[in-house]
């Protein structure tokens, strides 16, 4: 049957996501495989938003959510001294990306953002039928002088995804002020902060602090990383109560599920699980960066739950020696992998596995 679609939606490629372990289970017969592929948090969801997952929660299950998710709202709200008008849910933070492309971009409208970066940004730019105009990382960094000087009248968003997602690295707090002095008042600064409570700086921006200062900025975070809770898709942006008047026009009523909002609840009050979760990131990150370093590679510093390198040689065929090893990675592109980090026997077996795929010297 003859189909028109439109040019810009023909373009997309479909976003592949890191392999399910029962797939791969499936697919090549390899038992107990693991995946550091999707920056999960390994130690599982938080056992408060499990319990709040109880049977009482899920016996209201034929209500719609509340759709105006009012004490998550208020929750965070408190959290970070805003108001609940402040505060947007989303299907994920991935949802919210896709209601700001919608809301603020007309067609031919540009969107700043990394060349190398959350590659969700692209493809809600593209679909709302923008233009994302893509600056090259600078010795692996957000260039943020040059992407404010990218910034034209057309400008509606710019894209600051920070720790930055493949890579890790984070831009400090000068550089963002930085560019805040220079992006015209009428451009949304989006700070993509999916791994805010992994980072461990001193020197990373107070982003909210410019949303208080009513700056068009919007922060997204997330309850897929840390919170262990992916499976459940819920993530939020902050913001202006003018910004989130607007999305909320677009916004699905019912985005929130009943059972997310309940975890989510939970898991925010979670601070047990929340600081396991972060000293085990901290000390595993620092071995798995050890053991790499001492097969030759060098790791981008992360402020994250991942590590990125350069392996050196293919990363398609690195990735799939691995994958038959029952290690699931993310080749990102060329000789580039991401590993996210897991578990200490999971790390290990990462570790044993690559040294066995390396070819020999
Ligand atoms: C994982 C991730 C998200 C979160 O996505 P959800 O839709 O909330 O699961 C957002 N931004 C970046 C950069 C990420 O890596």
């Amino acid at each position: 049957m003859p189909l028109n679609v439109h040019p810009d939606i023909a373009s997309l490629v479909p976003y592949l996501p890191g392999k399910p372990i029962e797939e791969l289970e499936r697919e090549l017969g390899i038992p107990r495989a693991i995946k550091l592929a999707s920056n999960e948090n390994p130690i599982g969801p938080s056992p408060k938003a499990l319990a709040a997952l109880s049977t009482e929660a899920a016996g209201t299950l034929n209500r719609y959510p509340d759709g105006g998710a009012h004490r998550l709202r208020r929750a965070l709200a408190d959290r970070y001294k805003l108001t609940p008008d402040q505060v947007i849910l989303g299907n994920g933070s991935d949802e919210i990306i896709g209601l700001l492309a919608r809301t603020f971009l007309s067609p031919g409208d540009e969107a700043v953002m990394a060349d190398q970066t959350f590659v969700i940004y692209k493809m809600e730019v593209t679909a709302a039928h923008g233009v994302s105009v893509v600056v090259p990382l600078k010795e692996g960094r957000h260039d943020l002088p040059a992407m404010a000087k990218a910034v034209t009248p057309k400008t509606k968003l710019v894209f600051v995804c920070n720790p930055n997602n493949p890579t890790g690295t984070m831009v400090p707090a000068a550089d963002v002020a930085a560019l805040m002095a220079q992006v015209p008042d009428d451009a949304i600064v989006v700070f993509d902060e999916a791994y805010y409570e992994y980072v461990v700086s001193r020197n990373f921006p107070d982003s909210l602090g410019y949303v208080k200062q009513n700056r068009n900025v919007v922060v997204l975070r997330t309850f897929s990383k840390i919170y262990g809770l992916a499976g459940l898709r819920i993530g939020y942006g902050l913001t202006t109560p003018e910004i989130t008047g607007y999305l909320n026009r677009l916004r699905p009523p019912f985005n929130a599920n009943s059972l997310a909002q309940r975890a989510a609840l939970a898991a925010l009050e979670d601070e047990d699980h929340v600081a396991r979760s972060r000293a085990m990131n901290q000390a595993e990150m620092t071995r798995l960066r050890r053991d790499l370093v001492s097969l030759g590679f060098q790791p981008l510093p992360s402020e994250a739950n991942f590590l990125y390198f350069d392996v050196g040689r293919s990363g398609r065929e690195v990735f799939e020696a691995l994958l038959r090893e029952g290690v699931i990675v993310r080749h990102i592109e060329g000789r580039m992998l991401r590993v996210t980090i897991g578990l200490p026997e999971e790390n290990t077996r990462f570790v044993d596995a690559l040294k066995r795929v390396l070819p020999r010297e």
